[in-house]
């Protein structure tokens, strides 16, 4: 550890065992700290009622922390939010950056006529949360059809893709480390 440090900011009810999973995770592929903050933010002040979404960039400016390079923070929500350019996002981060989002709204089966399936959507979840924490830690797109980093639209994507970098990924990012 160098005193890299990844912050898990719920912005909203998530079970202690989940971000148990999620703190997990970072620290593993990330090879750093971990913490988790509750998210004070009021974030209807970031809801767009044209578009019953609520506004990630918004979002992101406000739990970011600026402080310094090591340090970074990833909300992680369970509303609906959106970038202007599109429909609908699972995610987003700064790339070599500080800040992200993640939600896990659009990955739940019932949005999509299926059964809740709690499982799956943990998997979904920690998949989101792992390639945005790639993006802040300067990994971009790869093509990899089962790398974490692959773009996904759809849940569809994320379901085919693995939760791990490939080895390409993995060597970028512990060069980046
Ligand atoms: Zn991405
Ligand atoms: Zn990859």
């Amino acid at each position: 550890m160098n005193n890299r440090k990844i912050i898990l900011h719920p912005c909203g009810y998530f079970d202690s065992k989940v971000l148990d999973i999620l703190r997990d995770d970072l620290e593993q592929e990330f090879n750093c700290d971990s913490e988790i903050t509750a998210c004070n933010i009021d974030i209807s002040s970031y809801y767009n009622p044209a578009r019953r979404q609520y506004d990630a960039n918004g979002i992101m400016q406000n739990i970011s922390l600026n402080a310094g390079d090591k340090v970074k923070v990833l909300g992680i929500m369970r509303v609906d939010i959106f970038v202007p350019i599109l429909t609908f996002i699972f995610g987003q981060a700064e790339l070599s950056g500080s800040t992200g989002v993640a939600s896990l709204y659009r990955l739940r089966n019932e949005l999509y006529g299926l059964e809740i399936n709690n499982d799956l959507l943990i998997e979904r979840f920690r998949k989101v949360v792992l390639h945005e924490a790639g993006h802040l830690h300067g990994l971009i797109h790869c093509h990899n059809q089962v790398c974490i980093m692959r773009s996904s639209t759809y849940v569809e994507d994320l379901d085919q893709k693995e939760r791990a970098f490939c080895l390409s990924c993995r060597s970028k990012l512990n060069s980046l480390l």
